[in-house]
């Protein structure tokens, strides 16, 4: 917001990947006296989404709900499954992976780190060679991300159980879906995944504040021999509370009505369709990246993240410069760059509640955006990106 405006009329355009823009319906729906944790009325509502919660993972385990930010489950999956000593095999996917694998240093567990560009998934081929190298069966468990969040790259966690089954390995398979859950395909159970960590403030379209963990049976297995120290984020206490419809302590019971609204909108729309929207906005936000002759920072069309979109601006230019232009001029908010590429691309957040007029008004602010900052680029990307939805919805309609 400019520093002479005390305000600015319409809606901020929220375009970063998360925390994203909440729909009126969830601010209603959350829009609530605090009720009683203990009492009956909770109970109903615990019941709710505990169990709508598991058709979003795809899962028929439990699903813990954290009061807690997404870092929080993340530290909650390597806690109650490992010991301290155990090795975990990680993916150096971007930013995310990175932050995960310094935390399981800091709890005492050794990360065994594949290195990679910052422009790629994780790859299954390179994960079966480390575990079959593994022949003490040190690598208790393999850890990526759905989603790296920070690069716009998609892993394809089905073929990293694949790799794991074909190394013959017994390892655990963690996945981070923080930014993909509920906006692209993820399947707990038919998958393999042993935890699956989410968080409510992206494809769930609520406000940070809780967190996820799914189980496998052989996760849960996994917790009664874990010897991490565990107290706040253990699952035990609260899985044997879950079953009563209750929490250890006090949850955020006014994300969980939340929670309880997104659950229901996400099948009103069809979860299938859900997706079909992300693929579409996203592939017309690289149609657009393209035709201002701007690079993808994510190098393979198998990996392109239908959630956000990192775009690297030409040499000389300043990425942060460019973000705070357009911050300026048109209220409209972008992602930040990390590590080898910092202040060389932007990201754009296409996730949750989007539709294709968000889309357009986003690109079209990008676009004057790049003008006022003086980024050379050919113009028409916004037409690009409106050409080829126009062009999706003929399709659907005839
Ligand atoms: C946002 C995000 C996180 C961190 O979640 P917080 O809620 O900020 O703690 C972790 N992993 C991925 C992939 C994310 O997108």
């Amino acid at each position: 917001m400019a520093s002479n405006r005390s305000r600015t009329a319409g809606r901020h355009f929220l375009q970063i990947p998360g925390p994203s823009p909440i729909p009126d319906r969830i601010l209603r729906a959350m829009d609530m006296p605090i009720i009683d944790h203990r009492g009956p009325a909770f109970g109903k509502l615990a019941r709710r989404v505990l169990d709508g919660v598991k058709t979003i993972f795809k899962t028929t385990n439990p699903v813990i709900i954290f009061p807690s930010s997404g870092t929080g489950a993340w530290e909650a999956a390597l806690v109650n499954t490992l010991s301290p000593g155990d090795h975990v095999l990680m993916f150096e996917t971007g930013q995310f992976g990175t932050l995960w694998k310094k935390m399981a240093e800091k709890l005492g567990i050794v990360p065994v780190f594949i290195a990679s560009d910052w422009r790629t998934g994780a790859d299954p081929k390179a994960i079966e060679a480390k575990l079959r190298e593994d022949k003490e069966k040190k690598i208790k468990a393999v850890a990526v991300l759905h989603n790296e969040t920070s690069t716009g790259c998609v892993s394809p966690v089905a073929e990293v159980r694949k790799a794991i089954d074909a190394a013959g390995h017994p390892a655990l398979l963690l996945v981070d879906t923080i930014s993909s859950l509920a906006s692209i395909d993820y399947r707990h159970d038919e998958w393999g995944v042993d935890v699956t960590v989410g968080g409510s403030q992206k494809g769930f379209m609520l406000p940070p504040g809780i967190s996820f963990n799914a189980v496998s049976d052989k996760a849960l297995a996994a917790s009664k021999t874990s010897k991490l120290p565990k107290s706040f984020f253990g699952w035990e206490e609260m899985l044997a509370m879950n079953k009563s419809n209750f929490f250890p302590y006090t949850p955020a019971t006014n994300v969980l009505f939340g929670l309880a609204e997104a659950i229901d909108m996400l099948h009103e729309e069809g979860l299938e369709n859900v997706f079909a929207r992300h693929d579409r906005l996203a592939e017309a936000t690289r149609r657009a990246v393209r035709t201002w002759g701007l690079e993808i920072l994510c190098k393979e069309p198998k990996h392109y993240s239908s959630t956000i979109t990192a775009i690297f601006l030409p040499e000389g230019n300043n990425a942060d410069q460019f973000r705070a232009t357009a911050l300026e001029n048109f209220d409209i908010s972008y992602g930040a760059s990390f590590g080898p590429y910092a202040g060389k691309y932007f990201r754009i957040g296409h996730l949750g509640d989007i539709n294709d007029g968000t889309l357009i008004g986003a690109l079209a602010l990008t676009e004057m955006a790049l003008g006022v900052a003086g980024v050379p680029h050919k113009k028409g990307g916004t037409q690009a990106a409106m050409d080829y939805l126009a062009e999706d919805a003929k399709k659907r309609t005839n």
